[in-house]
């Protein structure tokens, strides 16, 4: 399938993206002009039957997950041998084109993108889905501001997957967690906490925690050694941001935060207190000029720092405000992202549905 076919009722348009398995299109509906993006197994790998059952386990995860953050699954279809999927149409590129284009973020912004990052995270956590592959290209960014995790082509399903498959090394990961690399233990949320924990020292300081020539080399830092703290690259970084970096890379999976939204309570907390100590200057989150992340499209907005300074504004008690800000801010979030999380995901064309499958989510 190419430029111009048909998938079903849409019309494919220009490539998106190009990966290992699959072309993604932009599709335009031909009667309502709705657009999506559509994703076809590639022609030259549709008689492997291994791959083509991974790109239906692709299909079947993305079909039960159903989040703000998570790019929303729109239906699947196929024509002839093709066999494609449809989802939600991201326009505003993936945070590895912001980075190249910014080196790195300031890292309030970084905490607002990871902090949606770790809500997306924890959706697929409780629906038993570990990702695998989290990484820039994989984080879509939207035009209203919003990052949304996509890509399960290599997603772990721990309930459908063998004790085989659990220990399998596979794919080329770019932030591979030790327990990964050696292909042992269990694979659990905590491998991709691990991820996330390159992802943010990357985005703080504009290079992953460990570099070099080969994968050999890196592999062997990811297991033995101390990635750089992101404050020795920018000091204005506070502490405790690059002591939450720290714990996310811890070598022991049991030594990592406890779950995603552990993390994003400690994310929340730093913005929160720095904050504070911004009171009587004109950095105050609410009085923040645009971050520089949104200014690459001007259109975006920063989602975190509305919802911290929403639940800010009617707490404010002076001696508690700090643990009521964090509380009112969480509870904020949750209610909107339940809101969201509680939508069903569009039907196909040609498979029915089992979205309806999917737990009301909470988060
Ligand atoms: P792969 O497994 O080949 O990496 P991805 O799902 O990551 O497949 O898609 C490849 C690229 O296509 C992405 O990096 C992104 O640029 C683009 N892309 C994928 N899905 C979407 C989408 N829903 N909206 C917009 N662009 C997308
Ligand atoms: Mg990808």
């Amino acid at each position: 399938m190419t430029t111009g076919d048909k998938a079903g009722e849409y019309i494919l348009g220009t490539v998106l993206g190009v990966g290992t398995v699959g072309t993604v299109f932009r599709a335009v509906h031909q009667k309502s002009g709705e657009a999506v993006a559509i994703k076809v197994l590639l022609p030259q790998v549709q008689k492997d039957e291994d791959i083509k059952a991974r790109f239906y386990r692709e299909i079947e995860i993305l079909e039960r997950l159903s989040h703000p953050n998570i790019v929303e699954f729109k239906g699947t279809g196929r024509d002839g041998d093709n066999i494609y999927y449809l989802m939600e149409l991201v326009e505003g590129g993936t945070l590895k084109d912001i980075l190249k284009k910014k080196i790195r973020l300031e890292w309030q912004d970084a905490i607002e993108v990871g902090w949606q990052v770790c809500s997306a995270l924890q959706h697929l956590h409780n629906n038993g889905v570990i990702h695998r592959d989290l990484k820039p290209a994989n984080l879509f960014i939207s035009d209203d501001g919003k990052v949304k995790l996509g890509d399960f082509g290599i997603a772990l399903d721990v309930a459908a997957s063998g004790l085989t498959d659990a220990g399998l090394t596979v794919g080329t990961y770019m932030y591979m967690s030790p327990e990964q690399i050696r292909g042992e233990g269990t694979i659990g949320p905590e491998t991709d906490l691990y991820a996330f924990g390159c992802l943010l020292h990357e985005m703080l300081t504009g290079r992953p925690p460990f570099e070099g020539e080969n994968f050999a080399r890196i592999f062997d830092q990811h297991l033995t050694a101390t990635a750089p703290p992101v404050t020795i690259y920018y000091p204005s970084i506070p502490d405790e941001l690059g002591d939450i970096v720290e714990k996310l890379l811890a070598k022991s999976p049991e030594d990592r935060p406890f779950n995603a939204r552990a993390v994003q309570g400690m994310l929340a907390e730093v913005l929160i207190e720095w904050d504070e100590r911004q009171s009587d200057s004109d950095l105050k989150i609410k009085k923040r000029k645009t971050p520089d992340i949104w200014a690459v499209e001007p259109n975006r907005k920063p989602i975190l720092a509305d919802l911290v300074r929403q639940s800010r504004e009617p707490e404010y008690t002076g001696v508690t405000w700090k643990r009521v800000a964090i509380a009112g801010g969480v509870t904020v979030a949750l209610l909107v992202l339940g809101v969201l999380a509680s939508r069903k995901p569009g039907t196909g064309e040609d498979r029915p549905t089992t979205a309806e499958a999917a737990p009301a989510d909470t988060e």
